[in-house]
């Protein structure tokens, strides 16, 4: 069946890396099997290569943020890639989680002469937690690198996760001289003048063949033979189920930068990597293929064009199949909306979606309707849950400037909650906004966003406050709650109640009065 088929052949990917390992290198060179950067085969002159790299970064600069690189669709040998992009720094983790949570696996970067690095290891135990297939790309081999038995090792310890290589270097740095292809029994060799051409491995019957002795000097080819028999011993053979379940990652090596490793790697996502999973609603487990659409709200972007205000929706569809002006119901209101100007992210451009499949990312433009954690579907009451909500850690005050835009002032707070961007906070007395985050460089993003897209200058203040939490339970011993506590309640963007405490023993004192109330955290984004 068509649709079926359109479905299965979907993969819908995430890089997680450390900061430098190389994860911008390797997106822009997956972006060249997709078409989006022009090659001209094997003879172009450096010039030309330069100009259709620029090219594609004043397009990103005219888009303001680049917009393209959040969703990158393309096609590759028959199957449909949608890359996700996670913002790098650590401050916007939250960001970078939702994102995970809309991926079906994971490319591991890894820079060869550092391994697993602080990040890689934090996001490494955000997929995990979602038992996320992992497939390892260790990069930067054409540099001195760490042992890569070495490498192996470390990976298998420090994640306690099988590791299975399925290529194999042959030298490092300046003796780099290519990879061999475990589970094909084939030779790559690399060429570092080549960086934008794409070249097919060399097949061989095995180690033995009479052809590697031609196209490797001894050296190099003895040390191949001992360490892919050293391999074979140590290592489990690449097992796809257990890959599929979390529990063993294939390793690649290669380098981006010289766009070594790559193909490869796309083709080992195209052949063993999930495709899209099974949905969790609140209601029951919804799967891909249902003939009817559902999707999720998973992202929120403002000001994709600065000329707008209109906010983009990034939106997973779940189940089924979308088509240009379909009319969802938009759970959380029960209101119908009639979808025309979604956008697709093909790599190249933007373009208006008339049709797109389970597993796809599409864009809803909107003017702020849809929240993060909404689901959308064709009429039935479905609440997809797993998109995650971070306690906000650090909390500040923040005034307008000018005290007349006070009013505008909460209104671009409430905005950008609705975004992700923030946690933000109405205290029932007194005329300042609370804002919580959880990295302190997001203070500095926020008011500088409120500046310039709002046009209001803002302070943030620090507090005395030292956590919120949202207060749930019985509508009246909530109410009695808020009534005698006034001065520390708030209330969030979507009008729940929190109580912002000023100490711990605030807080405890709260929970021993109303020991049938939820005090929480995080609040589900459902
Ligand atoms: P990101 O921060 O993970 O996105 O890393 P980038 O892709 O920006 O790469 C960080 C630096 O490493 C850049 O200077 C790249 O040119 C360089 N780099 C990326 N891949 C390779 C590689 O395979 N070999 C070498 N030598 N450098 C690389």
């Amino acid at each position: 069946m068509a649709f079926e088929n359109e479905i299965d052949r979907r993969r819908t990917f995430a890089i997680i890396s450390h900061p430098d390992a190389g994860k911008t290198t390797l997106t822009e060179k997956l972006l060249l099997f997709g078409g989006a950067i022009q090659m001209a085969g094997e003879v172009k002159a450096k010039g030309e290569r330069r100009r259709a790299r620029s090219d594609w970064m004043k397009v990103e600069q005219e888009r303001g943020i680049s917009v393209a690189s959040s969703v990158m669709t393309f096609d590759y040998e028959g199957r449909t890639f949608n890359l996700l992009d996670t913002p790098g720094h650590e401050d916007f983790s939250e960001d970078t989680y939702r994102t995970l949570s809309a991926v079906d696996s994971a490319i591991m970067v890894l820079d060869a002469a550092k391994g697993i690095e602080t990040q890689t290891r934090k996001l490494f135990e955000v997929c995990r937690l979602r038992d996320m297939p992992i497939t390892t790309f260790v990069n930067k081999m054409d540099r001195e690198t760490k042992d890569p038995f070495d490498l192996l090792d470390e990976i298998e310890q420090t994640l306690a996760l099988d590791v299975s290589p399925v290529s194999w270097p042959i030298g490092m740095g300046r003796d780099f001289l290519g990879c061999y292809d475990l589970l094909k029994d084939e030779l790559n060799l690399f060429d570092r003048s080549k960086g934008d051409t794409i070249k097919e491995g060399i097949k061989c019957s095995g180690l033995d063949d009479p052809k590697l002795a031609e196209l490797l000097p001894d050296h190099a080819l003895n040390k191949l033979r001992e360490d892919v028999d050293m391999v074979r011993g140590l290592c489990p053979e690449f097992d796809v189920n257990a890959y599929l379940e979390g529990t063993m990652t294939p390793v690649f090596f290669g380098s981006a930068i010289n766009n070594f490793g790559v193909q490869e790697i796309l083709r080992g996502i195209g052949q063993f990597a999930p495709k899209p999973r099974v949905g969790k609603a609140l209601e029951r487990s919804v799967a891909p293929n249902e003939e009817k659409m559902s999707a999720l709200v998973f992202k929120i972007q403002a000001n994709m064009d600065p000329k707008h205000r209109d906010r983009i929706a990034f939106v997973r569809i779940v189940s089924g199949r979308f088509k240009k002006g379909a009319k969802l119901k938009h759970v959380r209101s029960g209101k119908i909306m009639a979808v025309h100007n979604a956008q697709l992210f093909l790599a190249q451009d933007r373009e208006i979606a008339e049709e797109a499949f389970a597993g796809d990312i599409i864009g809803i433009p909107n003017h702020g309707n849809l929240r993060i954690g909404d689901t959308l579907t064709e009429g039935e009451t479905l609440r997809f849950t797993g998109v995650p909500s971070f306690a906000p850690e650090i909390l500040q005050k923040v005034r307008a400037d000018d005290p007349m835009k006070a009013k505008h002032l909460g209104r671009a707070l409430e905005q950008l909650a609705e975004e992700g961007a923030a946690r933000v906070f109405k205290p029932n007395l007194g005329s300042d906004w609370v804002v919580g985050v959880v990295g302190p460089l997001q203070f500095d993003v926020l008011s500088d966003r409120i500046r310039t897209e709002y046009q209001i200058p803002c302070r943030f203040e620090p507090t005395t406050l030292m956590t919120a939490e949202w207060v749930e339970g019985e509508p009246r011993e909530v109410k009695a709650f808020s009534d005698s506590n006034r001065a520390s309640m708030a209330v969030d963007h979507a009008g729940a109640p929190v109580y912002l405490a000023r100490n711990s023993w605030h807080l405890d004192r709260a929970k021993d009065d109303y020991p049938s109330l939820k005090f929480l955290k995080t609040k589900e984004e459902i």
